[in-house]
């Protein structure tokens, strides 16, 4: 019993110091910080001292330790007053005069208490320990000890309505430590005692200060430097230290000793190290935190901007459209010659030139604008289950003026009818893009196929995966093909098996190392300052992104410059409806929905 108690004085004092110290090296010539050590230094003396005073074998002693331990309680009480008057800052201005008198008063009453017997007039050694009686101007020790006790809690009650956010917090730190320590004290020193009749216990309220203190270096710190893993390190390290050198004090013989001696060396060159050790790592550990929290602030940065661009774009092209097909309408009116003449046939050349530009700009715009759509999640897409074989045959019949003119001939051929879930507009605007891209690249005359099949998920899956890989281990700057405009549920594969669509042309065909990069915005193969390239480079783009937006996949296969494309995309079956609304309903959609823009003229005739 007597050793447990003990080491639960001394370890319970010397965690009080540690704290104690923490606060006051933390900023020493902060008046709040010295303030608080002040306090604990003296409430660990009265730790000790109480604890003493429990000793019935120290009879002889007891009136010395008890007028220590009522000393201790004057200039703690008097330190707790100041500290919670400072602390964080003051609310109360307290004359000078006031303070001199309070000053003067606890200097009274702690010598009165220490030197005289006056206040603590002589002990009577009980069983349990040692009771006092009180002297002729105890009352003076009451009186001083109770204005101040009130004050401080009054001071915190004030500060804790008055403060906000971190300081409220801070105040409401110290009142939970009062609490614990008031709670406590009356558990162990009125209830226990009333019911068991048993004032042993009477010093297990003072080791509550401990909680105080805790709670208090907690407050001043928290917004700082206070490190649990770092002060608990600390005490297991300063109690497992106290306790070496103790040893080393009680062996029985010399070389014991001098063992003993060698063993808290290195217990004390190893808890140093350890000490050292986990503060670099939390040192560590909050420079990590401050660069995530920087990046975390540029990505957020970061997006924002790409956010205004998005928006700049959008304004920008709505502005642009306007004036840009005004341009084209009245050129291509002046062009025809039922609605005006133009005599000189440089000028009707020069026109036409500009109409070819005014055409292209208009175009890019609607273009530029659609992507827009794409990349805000604002484009419009209206499913419902559709006929996949009627939409392809009515954009062949769009697209057979064009296809002539350009000597392709388009087949389909159809066992099936095939049904998907879709936006027939958007699916009619992925096929007059494939379609239309396989025309326009086409020099020779040929044959341009579409051709339809079904082909399970993991097949779509594993060409997909095999194109992604490609991409990564190309270079830098086609990492930018695997960006999806589209959200990746609304973009997930669904069902068992997909139906495929492949265009497949004789055209000019594709660099193999070309293929992986098509889909990447503003993407174009080869020298395109020629007259004779009319594109965007956005077509694909905007392709990838339509039919992700129907759950599918779109790729491209050629076996080199001059030997034909073919171009593959994938949709869904129409039984998988269900599990396709599911899927969208989970994607909030807070804008508002916009229809595409139509490329402008006639499409069919303007690839
Ligand atoms: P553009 O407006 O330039 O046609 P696209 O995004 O539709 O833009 O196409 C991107 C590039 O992919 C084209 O510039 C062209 O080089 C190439 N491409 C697309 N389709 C074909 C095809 N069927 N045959 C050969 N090259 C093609």
């Amino acid at each position: 019993m007597g050793i447990v108690h003990i080491s639960l004085v001394g370890i319970i004092a010397l965690v009080d110091l540690i704290f104690g110290a923490k606060v006051f090296l933390e900023d020493r010539y902060n008046r709040v910080n010295q303030s608080f050590a002040l306090f604990v230094a003296v409430s660990a003396v009265w730790i000790v001292f109480d604890f003493l005073a429990y000793q019935i074998n120290l009879a002889d002693y007891q009136l010395l330790i008890n007028r220590i331990v009522f000393a201790a309680i004057c200039v703690m009480i008097l330190m707790l007053a100041w500290f919670v008057d400072i602390f964080p800052r003051k609310v109360f201005n307290i004359p000078k005069i006031v303070k001199y008198l309070v000053f003067l008063l606890a200097f009274m009453t702690t010598f009165l208490s220490l030197f005289t017997n006056l206040v603590v007039k002589d002990v009577s050694v009980e069983s349990w320990g040692s009771n006092i009686i009180s002297g002729k101007l105890f009352y003076i020790f009451a009186i001083y000890a109770s204005i101040l006790a009130i004050y401080s809690v009054v001071v915190l009650i004030v500060k804790v309505v008055k403060f906000r956010s971190v300081e409220k917090q801070q105040i409401k730190y110290i009142l939970y430590g009062i609490a614990a320590l008031t709670l406590l004290n009356l558990l162990f020193n009125l209830f226990i005692p009333m019911i068991t009749k048993n004032f042993e216990y009477g010093r297990f309220g003072s080791y509550s200060s401990v909680l105080f203190v805790g709670f208090t270096a907690y407050a001043i710190l928290k917004t700082k430097a206070f490190n649990l893993q770092i002060i608990l390190t600390e005490i297991g390290v300063v109690i497992l230290n106290v306790i070496s050198v103790v040893s080393i004090f009680t062996s029985n013989s010399l070389t014991e000793g001098l063992l003993r001696f060698l063993f808290a060396i290195v217990v004390f060159y190893g808890s140093y190290i350890l000490v050292q050790s986990v503060q670099r790592e939390i040192e560590f550990r909050k420079q990590l935190q401050t660069m995530a929290e920087q990046l975390g602030h540029a990505n957020a940065h970061l997006k924002e901007l790409d956010k205004m661009k998005t928006e700049f774009v959008s304004l920008a092209s709505h502005e642009l459209l306007t004036p840009v097909s005004a341009i084209e309408g009245y050129l291509s009116m002046l062009l025809d010659e039922k609605l005006a003449r133009v005599d000189d046939p440089k000028a009707a050349h020069y026109m036409d030139r500009v109409y070819v530009s005014a055409k292209r700009l208009a175009r890019l715009v609607t273009d530029m604008l659609n992507v827009s759509r794409i990349e805000e999640g604002r484009l419009l897409v209206e499913k419902k289950e559709v006929s996949l074989t009627g939409i392809i045959e009515q954009t062949i019949d769009e697209l057979k003026f064009k296809s002539e003119e350009g000597k392709q001939k388009l087949t389909f051929v159809d066992a099936n009818h095939w049904e998907t879930f879709g936006d027939p507009d958007k699916i009619k605007q992925i096929l007059i893009n494939l379609i239309g891209n396989s025309i326009k690249y086409s020099r020779n005359p040929g044959e341009i196929q579409i051709i339809a099949e079904i082909a399970p998920t993991a097949k779509v899956q594993e060409i997909w995966g095999k194109i992604e890989n490609q991409i990564k281990n190309g270079p830098l700057d086609d990492q930018e093909a695997i960006k999806s405009a589209v959200d990746e549920k609304l973009k997930r594969l669904v069902g068992e098996s997909q139906i495929l669509i492949h265009i497949k042309d004789q055209g000019i065909g594709i660099p193999k190392e070309e293929l992986p990069r098509l889909f990447k915005k503003f993407h174009r193969v080869g020298d395109f300052s020629t007259a004779e390239s009319q594109g965007t480079g956005l077509g694909l783009y905007i392709t990838r992104a339509l039919v992700e937006l129907h759950h599918g996949r779109v790729w491209a296969d050629s076996e080199g410059s001059g030997k034909g494309s073919t171009f593959t995309f994938s949709l869904p079956e129409a039984k998988v409806q269900k599990e396709i609304q599911d899927l969208e309903a989970q994607v909030p959609q807070t804008k508002e929905q916009l229809k595409p823009l139509a490329r402008p003229a006639k499409e069919a005739e303007d690839l």
